[in-house]
């Protein structure tokens, strides 16, 4: 019961790192909800009824900005119950000569046989690296992969990455013309079979240098920063940043144009066409600042069907 509590609220927390400012909740789930979060008190408070229970001493309410570092720095387990090993300093890398299509293969071959990247993964599953051209101006770069990437060792190949395969499509891409990748490489540990987490601030620190060598391997002319973690993780966290403002806006990570979209599995639980329409205007802008020509078709996707 509590494990799956803990889910649902891992999975909202993931969905806010997504751009998630609101979820709908049908009354049923709500009941259900309800439901399951009393039962879990009462299995709490499961002592037999007091007849003198002491007066509790009144306790400044934690904040909620404490509730969450607190509950960040407890010791995660994984899904046999261990503790998730420390995360070591990041691995310095300095890229071979040679060309784009070495360098990734080298750089591949690094990623693929890291000892604490391995340590990280679940028994049978995938590090999953990257896919695409190296020639690519496009760099499309997400959060890490969930259990679909994880069991096929690409990202981007569950319902989101069906979704984002379809995006690539309509700009008249294909994901072998682009470059595909993630922050993380192996799939945050969880306690369940179930659901995705943030990775930490370690984890995002461990893994960065990989992506930036894929980065420095490609030289994209764009990069696309989905999701709250992706931008984070290239422009630095910065707690008083607003997300709201830096969607659609052009930054740069090392002097490389950078769009921030929502994730795509944003949009998947949100339907509304604004939000579609607003990834899709996003996505104008990098073939725009790509050269590619643009049909009056694409420019009108998502207008006037709402
Ligand atoms: N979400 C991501 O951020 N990356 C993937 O590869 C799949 C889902």
């Amino acid at each position: 019961m509590r494990a799956h509590l803990e889910a649902i609220t891992d999975e909202l927390r993931r969905w806010r790192t997504e751009g998630a400012t609101q979820v709908f909740v049908d009354d049923q789930t709500l009941a259900n909800l309800r439901a399951l979060v009393e039962q879990q008190r009462g299995s709490v408070a499961g002592e037999p009824e007091e007849t003198s229970r002491p007066e509790p001493v009144p306790q400044a309410e934690p904040s909620r900005r404490a509730a969450r570092a607190e509950a960040k720095s407890a010791v995660q387990l994984r899904w046999d119950g261990q503790p998730i090993a420390p995360i070591p300093a990041p691995p310095a890398l300095e890229l071979p000569q040679g060309s784009k299509m070495e360098q990734m293969n080298w750089l591949r071959e690094r990623v693929l046989a890291c000892p604490v990247c391995n340590a990280h993964l679940r028994p049978g599953r995938k590090l999953v690296f990257g896919v695409g051209t190296p020639e690519a101006e496009i760099f499309f770069c997400g959060e890490g992969p969930g259990a679909d990437e994880e069991q096929q060792g690409e990202p981007f190949v569950g319902p989101a990455g069906q979704l984002l395969t379809k995006i690539i499509s309509v700009m008249g891409l294909s994901r072998e013309k682009v470059y595909i990748g993630n922050v993380m490489k192996w799939r945050p540990e969880m306690p369940n079979d179930f659901g995705n987490r943030e990775p930490s601030p370690e984890e995002v620190a461990f893994s960065l240098p990989f992506l930036r060598a894929q980065l420095d391997i490609v030289k994209p002319k764009v990069i696309v920063a989905l999701g709250n973690t992706a931008v984070n993780a290239l422009l630095g966290a910065d707690p008083e940043r607003k997300m709201k403002d830096l969607r659609g806006q052009w930054q740069k990570f090392d002097g490389v144009p950078l769009m921030f979209t929502y994730h795509p599995s944003y949009l998947l639980r949100n339907s509304a066409l604004s939000v579609k329409r607003q990834v899709w205007e996003h996505m104008l802008l990098v073939m725009e600042r790509v050269g590619m020509p643009i049909s009056k078709k694409q420019r009108g996707f998502f207008l006037g069907k709402g």
